[in-house]
């Protein structure tokens, strides 16, 4: 099939780059492709575009550029953060959630022979059990908490309301994995004065893959993971992802300048593909929240169980359409998501999660029901 009649609806795992981004980031391979370390012109001209990108994405977060770190991704911010807590902060307890995402569970389960790993408790939406976590805080002072602003699996967005509440009883770090929210939603660091760590990765927001950034609230004592040169203030060594970071920096520019419009479109389009969906499989299940405490570019749904109960997406595939069935990991594989059983869905209810972006369309919607359609008439 041709590339241009095939359909991607697996936005969370990752999106494709801008055309805007990808020219950006050309004259950093082929012009100005010194090392940042380097004191000649080439070197100081990638330096310079490091540093621009630094402060306008600082700018747009409201925080300060030197609290920003660039790293490979969401999984080496995530690490990064946790391994500041234990080796730096000295926390003796991580809390977090088991609806996480693997680069936070695993990052956290790292640390288990040093730290309590704590969990807690989750609704069946994927919601955090604020009761529980004011009672694990009590009991824990000294700890890392994490928990992600959108769940990458089934959109639950976390509710910084009553976080707020919580956190403001206690005087813990706090790191969010913000890897599916950033791009999609604004983002006040200087109105979220809890947050210790914030992660983020630029694949997300039509950014290239490979390159992240990690927030670090300022005054925070750090310690770096990777040792070597003294790049990001010695706290990432390693020659930066030039070219990666100029692109993120305008993916990110992008995302936000055009935030209104692209957030319409997004939710027009799921409110679409949800009615759609119900009005030709009525018995379906939405998996996680709804409306506005759900991330407006996914859904994830379960369907009455069938006899191609695993194959769904692969004969979603042979149609020309991608969905995931998990979190983009385990897309591929028919283990069961860790997310869909932590909030006990039903493993023999086959779950496809829909993430969309701004560059679907309605057209495509209607082609994934009729394909739907047919495959569950086979
Ligand atoms: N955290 C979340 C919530 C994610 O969705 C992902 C990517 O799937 C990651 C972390 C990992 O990010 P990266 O691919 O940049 O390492």
């Amino acid at each position: 099939m041709d590339i241009k009649e095939k359909i991607y609806f697996d936005n969370a795992a990752t999106t494709p780059v801008l055309e805007e981004v990808m020219y950006e980031m050309i004259p950093y391979m082929r012009i100005a492709y010194g090392n940042p370390s380097s004191t000649h012109s080439f070197g100081r001209e990638s330096k310079a575009a490091i540093e621009m990108a630094r402060k306008q994405i600082a700018k747009e977060l409201h925080c300060n550029a030197s609290e920003l770190i660039f790293t490979s991704g969401g999984t080496e911010a995530n690490n990064l953060s946790f391994h500041i807590a234990v080796n730096e902060l000295k926390v003796d307890a991580i809390i977090t959630a088991k609806t996480e995402h693997k680069a936070v569970l695993k990052a956290a389960e790292k640390y288990a022979d040093q730290v309590k790993v704590l969990y807690v408790k989750t609704d069946p939406k994927g919601r955090i059990d604020f009761d529980d976590l004011d009672s694990l805080l009590t009991e824990n002072p000294n700890c890392l908490l994490s928990l992600m602003l959108a769940n990458n699996e089934i959109g639950t967005l976390l509710d910084l309301k009553k976080l707020n509440a919580v956190l403001n009883k206690h005087s813990v770090y706090f790191h969010t994995d913000a890897v599916q929210y950033i791009g999609h939603y604004k983002i006040d660091l200087s109105q979220l004065q809890h947050i210790t760590f914030l992660s983020a990765s630029a694949h997300k927001f039509h950014g290239p893959k490979g390159v992240g950034f990690l927030y670090i609230k300022k005054g925070t004592p750090v310690n770096a993971q990777l040792r070597g040169g003294s790049q990001e203030r010695e706290l990432r060594a390693g020659t930066e992802n030039v070219v990666g970071i100029v692109g993120m920096n305008k993916a990110f520019e992008l995302a936000y300048s055009e935030l209104s419009e692209r957030t319409e479109t997004i939710r027009s389009l799921k409110d679409y593909l949800r009615s759609s969906l119900k009005a030709q499989f009525p018995d379906l299940k939405i998996n996680g929240t709804e409306d506005d405490e759900n991330l407006y570019s996914m859904l994830n749904v379960s369907f009455p169980p069938h006899k191609s109960r695993d194959m769904l997406p692969f004969a979603l595939d042979l149609k020309g359409i991608a969905v995931s069935a998990g979190s983009a990991c385990s897309s591929g594989s028919t283990a069961f998501s860790h997310v869909l059983k932590a909030i006990g869905s039903r493993e023999d209810w086959p779950a496809i999660r829909f993430s969309l972006s701004h560059l679907n369309t309605k057209e495509e919607v209607d082609r994934l029901i009729k394909a739907l359609t047919e495959i569950f008439q086979k």
